[in-house]
Parts: C-alpha cells; structure tokens; sequence
C-alpha cells in the first residue's frame, strides 16, 4: 500500500527537511515539536554542496544565498605560527565543481526558512509544544510511518530494537562570537579558518546575519555524565588553557578575553539499527549523531530525509525503511572514518604533526578538492 501520511517527531533540521520532501511526493504529514516555539540554538553552520543542492529543490536556496557567506576558501592554518598549511578552493570554485554552492550561517536562519517553507506547505501541519515521551504523540490521522528526527537524545529509539544509544564522544566544544569590528586581523573575513595545534582546533568564520564571528574550540575532555551546554566552569576553563599549550599567543589570549565561552561537551551515537522492519525509522543525529569534524552533521540530516522520502514515494514502508538503511549505512560509515581521520591529523602533535604540515604544503588545492568530492558531490537518490 502507498505511503499518504507520516508522523515526525523533531522539528529540527531533518524533521523539516523530510516533511517538505515527503511533500514534494505528494505525501503529508504531521510534525510534533517539543519546543514551544523555534527560537535561536545552536551555532554557525557550514552548509556544503551536497546539502545546498537538496535545499535548492525545495526553493529556499534562493533566500539563503542573498543571506549567507559563500566562504572563497576552507583554510587550514597552524595554530602555533598562523601560517596557512593548505586551503580548499570554495566559493565560485564550489558552484562550478560540486554543481551547488558552498554556504556559512547561523543554524536558526537555516531553520526559520525550512520552518517558512513547512508552515506554507498544505501538506505538512506543525504542532509545537509537544514532547513525545514512552508514548507517541496522539496523531490527527494514523500515520503509515514515523520518522525519529528527535536528535542524539532521540526518545523514538526506544521503539526500535537494537538502535544507536548516545555516548559522551571524549571533545568538548567551547563556542563564542566576536563582533566583525573587534575581530584581530589574523580572523579572514572572507573565509573558514580552521587553525589547528595539538589536542586542539579552532574553526571560525563570520556570519553576515550577525554581524559577528562564529568561534568553536575543539578539545579533548571529561565531563559529568549528562552535562549539556553551560558556562564552563574555572576547572574546565582550565581545562581549556592547558590544551593550548604552545598555542600562538594572540589565539590564547582571545579565548581567555571571551569571558562568555559556552562549554558544549560533544556526544555521538553509537552505530545500531535504523528502523524496526515495519513503520519506525530514525534519521540525523537520531540515526548517527557524528562529531563536527567533517561538517557534515545536519548536511547527513538532510540528505537522509531527502532520501528517506524518495525510497518511501514507490514502495511497500517495510520495504522501503530496509532499503534506506541500506544505502545510507555506508555513506554515514565512510564520513564518521573520515571525521575520526580529520580528529587525528587536526590535533595532532611532534612529529606526526610535523609530517601532516608536510604533506598538506605539497598538495595542490585541486587535489584537497578533489578528496572531497565524493562527500560534496553527492547528488541524492533523484536528484537531476
Ligand atoms: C559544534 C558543532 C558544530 C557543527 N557544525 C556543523 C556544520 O558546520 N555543518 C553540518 O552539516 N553539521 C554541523 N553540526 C552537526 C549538526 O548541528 C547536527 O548534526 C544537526 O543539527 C542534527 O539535526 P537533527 O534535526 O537530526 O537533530 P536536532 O537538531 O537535535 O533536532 C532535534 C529536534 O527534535 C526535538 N525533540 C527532541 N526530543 C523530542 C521529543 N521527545 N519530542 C518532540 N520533539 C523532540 C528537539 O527539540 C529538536 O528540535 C555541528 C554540530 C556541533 C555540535
């Protein structure tokens, strides 16, 4: 029997996401949403060609663009000397190359617009305000298939057997924003600087929305079980200190300036099964929440619920959910490999940190680009 309707849990990215892609095949749904309303979270967002090309197909590619940066480069600098060690072409190279742009913003314009998108679409309907718990949200239709897009801390797991459970992943996020005009001049304004030493990295890039820069240190670290975003406290702003030892000084001293540092310790999931064989499926961070360290955690969001609804557009849902999983599973092995490779050359120290800047001064720039083609220049299931 075809799929008319669905149930989401989770109005985040790839809650959104699947509704207005289940639409564009004709099928509706509800979307239940904890949050009373979708106000400011989270951070910047690096959106990459595979997941701007999708956005593109809902019409809302358009608005981002006359909003967002498109970065000329993703730049690679010691974090010791500030020199640069490598850069991917991004910008026009990105439009030309992965057929789709490259794009920075803050996570809620990303989110209003999709949310603008659903709240226009007859076919989705959004209730706010309502947290799924043991049970399922009472739906105003019987759903044909629920879609867990409720993130790392995903209640809708527990209705699947042998899915993913979250676990604290060893790093720490220390987030804050400089505003453009106090920004030191070793901050490109036209680029994403990823500077890099070890036990640490730091990515910043501006964010034209917010006039400011968006700041994110990566560390290793411990935390309390359960911690979630906070201020750190002086130990862990110690914590901090001691992992840029040997860090160029004008860095160290821009985060001990940023009194207001918000300390967000990073969980991932561990890997487990997607879907329950009948009408359950769970998508993003639900499915696979990965470390930043390939950008790539809300463009998989977004490509899965693009795919989950091309899968669930021409066949029986069992079917459907089994054959989702199955080709998703790889792509979201091959990224947290590479998320876990870029872990270990980012931070790395002494001689293999030596070997690293080696390596990275002698590739040409086509070649970086050429590394990631086959995550960027990933074009969905039926995507032109
Ligand atoms: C420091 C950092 C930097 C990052 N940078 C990038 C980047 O540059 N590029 C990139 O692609 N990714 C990046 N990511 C990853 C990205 O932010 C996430 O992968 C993505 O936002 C996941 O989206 P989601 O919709 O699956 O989950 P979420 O964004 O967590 O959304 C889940 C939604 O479900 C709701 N919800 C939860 N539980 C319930 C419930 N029981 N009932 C009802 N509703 C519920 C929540 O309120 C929320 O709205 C980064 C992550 C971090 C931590």
């Amino acid at each position: 029997m075809p799929v008319e309707h669905a149930a989401i849990i989770g109005a985040g990215i790839s809650g959104l996401t699947a509704a207005l892609a289940l639409s564009r095949r004709g099928i509706s749904s509800e979307i239940f949403e904890q949050a009373g309303e979708l106000t400011d979270v989270g951070a910047g967002l690096q959106v990459s060609p595979n997941a701007s090309r999708i956005l593109a197909e809902f019409s809302i590619l358009e608005g981002l663009s006359k909003v967002w940066l498109e970065p000329d480069a993703i730049r690679l600098i010691s974090g010791s000397s500030l020199r640069q060690l490598a850069a991917v072409p991004a910008g026009k190279f990105a439009r030309e190359r992965w057929g789709a742009p490259y794009g920075v913003l803050h996570r809620t314009t990303l989110q209003k617009a999709l949310l603008a998108a659903v709240t226009a679409d007859p076919l989705c309907r959004l209730h706010l305000g309502v947290r799924m718990d043991t049970t399922l949200p009472p739906f105003e239709r019987a759903a044909d298939v629920v879609i867990g897009a409720d993130g790392v801390w995903s209640k809708l797991r527990q209705s699947v057997v042998g899915s993913p459970s979250p676990r604290f992943s060893g790093n720490i996020a220390y987030r804050f924003t400089i505003p453009e005009n106090e920004a030191p001049s070793f901050l490109d304004r036209a680029s994403v600087s990823a500077f890099l030493g070890g036990s640490a990295h730091l990515v910043c890039y501006p964010l034209r929305e917010t006039g400011s820069f968006n700041m994110v240190a990566i560390t290793a670290g411990n935390i309390a079980p359960q911690a979630w975003q906070s201020e750190p406290t002086a130990e862990q702003r110690a914590q901090l200190r001691a992992r840029l030892s040997g860090w160029n000084a004008a860095i160290v001293s821009l985060l001990e300036k940023h009194r207001k540092l918000t300390f967000w310790p990073l969980f991932e999931t561990t890997s487990g099964a997607w879907q329950d064989g009948r009408k359950t499926v769970l998508i993003g961070d639900a499915a696979h929440a990965m470390m930043p360290f390939a950008a790539q955690g809300a463009a998989m969001a977004i490509e899965d619920a693009y795919e989950l609804a091309a899968f669930l557009s021409n066949r029986p849902v069992a079917e459907a959910l089994a054959l989702f999983e199955r080709h998703r599973a790889p792509r979201i092995a091959k990224l947290r490999q590479r998320g876990a490779f870029n872990r270990f050359a980012y931070h790395a120290k002494g001689p293999i940190r030596i070997g690293r800047d080696l390596v990275l001064g002698l590739k040409p720039p086509l070649s970086l680009a050429a590394d990631l083609d086959w995550i960027y220049g990933y074009r969905a299931a039926d995507l032109p």
